[in-house]
């Protein structure tokens, strides 16, 4: 129940309606017991700033930024960790010393989710399709993680070209044949995604899929995605975008509340929200 201290916290974005993160902020706050609420803001392009500005007037506790506000909002606040000023993108503002900081979990949550998994990135050979922001954040932290290499396939070479000058002498522009040669495999292209024309196809050449890999897929709805039957059927190791999904979300949890972010109950609600 809210009270006259309850905290708010809110995700920015648009369109912003399907977003997971109140079902999966809330859950958490409840499962902790915490006076703390999460609502979802529909700002029009162009407005991050001027949400950033009623976080400060209204003291809200956590801001998670979304689509079309992510390099704004890097723009906007009072600092940037050193992740989100190398992405120019921040997906989280959180409250240091009366700043608002702008933080990037994205990157550290795709390799928490991998560590929770038992999959430890060390002197793995790592394939990349796509060039976006979501990919970009995976192969800088691929890369400061202890990846040996990882190889940025994209549709558009320029933006592969940018992606892979992240990742500094381990990361390289590939050829879509070198998937084969990969550990982990990560597709960071929305391929695969329900409602959209691509929903049933795989961005990568299923054939050259083996044992001994690991695919992730960073598309979360479905959660067994094309791509990841494909590579079942071939025998790899596979893990969805849900894993991605909460654990970027319990970092900003815990960068807001100071708290250890419920793990088990985040995902759940991510799970009973997406299929539910
Ligand atoms: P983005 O910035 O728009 O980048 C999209 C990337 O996918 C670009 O490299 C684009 O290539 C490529 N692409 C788009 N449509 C394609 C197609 N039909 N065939 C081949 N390549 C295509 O998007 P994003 O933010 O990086 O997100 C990418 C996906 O990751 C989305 O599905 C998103 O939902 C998911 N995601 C998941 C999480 C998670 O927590 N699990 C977090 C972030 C994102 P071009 O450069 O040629 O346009």
């Amino acid at each position: 129940m809210e009270s006259g201290s309850t905290r708010l916290a809110a995700v920015i974005g648009s369109p912003v309606g399907h977003s997971l993160s109140p079902a999966i902020h809330n859950a958490a706050f409840r499962a902790l017991d915490l006076d703390w609420t999460y609502l979802a803001f529909d700002v029009a392009r162009g407005q991050g700033a001027a949400a950033l500005d009623a976080m400060r007037t209204l003291h809200l506790g956590g801001l998670s930024v979304t689509m079309p506000h992510k390099a704004e909002v890097a723009q906007a606040v009072d600092r940037l960790t050193s992740r989100a000023a190398e992405l120019g993108a921040a997906n989280c503002v959180a409250w240091d010393s009366g700043e608002l900081v702008g933080h990037n979990t994205d990157g550290d949550g795709f390799i928490d989710s991998l560590s929770h998994d038992g999959v430890d990135v060390a002197g793995a050979a790592c394939y990349v399709v796509g060039a976006g922001g979501a990919a970009r954040a995976v192969i800088t932290a691929l890369v400061s993680a202890g990846a040996a290499q990882v190889v940025v396939v994209n549709r558009s070479p320029a933006g592969a070209a940018s992606a892979a000058s992240l990742g500094g002498s381990t990361a390289r522009v590939g050829r879509p044949a070198e998937v084969k040669d990969a550990d982990i495999v990560v597709n960071a292209t929305p391929v695969g995604m329900a409602g959209t024309p691509a929903a049933t196809s795989i961005p990568i050449d299923a054939a050259l899929l083996h044992s001994g890999q690991l695919v992730v897929d960073l598309v979360y709805h479905p959660v067994r995605t094309p791509l990841l039957r494909a590579a079942e059927s071939a025998g790899a190791a596979t893990a969805t975008g849900v894993g991605m999904l909460v654990h970027q979300a319990a970092l900003q949890f815990q960068l807001w509340t100071g708290q250890a972010a419920p793990i088990e109950v985040m995902a759940a609600a991510a799970h009973e929200a997406i299929e539910g």
